[in-house]
């Protein structure tokens, strides 16, 4: 028995990115095979995907843009990468579906429904959220919480290139540790830089659990956690 029947798994843009390429196929691959083992297991996925190997609003900014049209490049970005990992589910015979957080014509995806989502969770379809919360100023860490919220999922994981929350950067200091468990009045006190504030108050208004966790390095680390092993860091209320 799982302990978790729907997640929202948040991958960054620059998980998909590798040795120059904005879409790495094989690490798209190794996406879609964490995807097949988590449906295996009875587990329903949803997606949220940041946008970050391709644009950032506050980059874009910073380089004389108007913000507002940097966050909309940005939210774009999301949904290029939304498309391939689509692509690459359906190729891998995987029902996906790819919802945009603004209205897309075109045939291009459908717009964000959390009914139609829920829907096509619980048939086993993979619903793959593109354009953050479809508003500029936010990052798809509160994009992913918010579409947590929405389709009631059990929790957020959160994809990172560290396998958990440490307790100074572990880069940098050799003596750090991982945090198991951390909760959410702890990680504030401490500054450990999780999610950004609204994604984080997000969580914590609705007793929502992140957890944090390498995910290309070991592609079982999303298996072994779901299967109950312990990894990662779970922040919770
Ligand atoms: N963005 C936005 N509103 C949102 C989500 C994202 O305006 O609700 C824009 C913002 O410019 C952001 C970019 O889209 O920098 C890409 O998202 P993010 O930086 O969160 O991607 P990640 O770091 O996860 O790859």
């Amino acid at each position: 028995m799982n302990k978790y029947k729907r997640i929202l798994l948040k991958l960054s843009g620059e998980a998909l990115a590798k040795d120059g390429n904005t879409v790495d196929s094989n690490t798209l691959s190794q996406v879609v095979d964490i995807i097949k083992s988590a449906l295996k297991q009875k587990v329903e996925v949803g997606i949220v995907v940041g946008g970050g190997n391709i644009f950032r609003g506050a980059a874009l900014a910073q380089a004389g843009m108007n913000r507002v049209t940097g966050d909309h490049m940005g939210m774009l970005a999301t949904v290029i990468n939304a498309l391939a990992i689509g692509d690459a589910c359906k190729r891998a015979n995987i029902d996906a579906i790819v919802m945009s957080g603004f209205p897309i014509g075109g045939g291009v995806c459908d717009p964000v429904d959390h009914n139609k989502a829920k829907q096509a969770l619980s048939m086993g379809k993979v619903v793959i959220f593109s354009a953050g919360t479809g508003s500029p100023c936010f990052t798809t860490d509160t994009g992913a919480v918010l579409r947590a919220i929405e389709i009631e999922a059990d929790i957020v994981f959160k994809a990172t290139k560290v396998d958990g929350v440490y307790t100074h950067d572990p880069m940098k200091n050799p003596k750090a540790t991982r945090y198991k468990t951390l909760s959410f009045n702890e990680a504030i006190e401490k500054n450990l830089k999780i999610m950004d504030t609204a994604a984080f108050s997000l969580c914590r208004e609705h007793g929502l659990d992140i957890c944090v966790f390498s995910m290309l390095e070991d592609a079982n680390t999303l298996s072994d956690i779901l299967d109950g092993k312990p990894s990662g860091t779970i922040v919770h209320l």
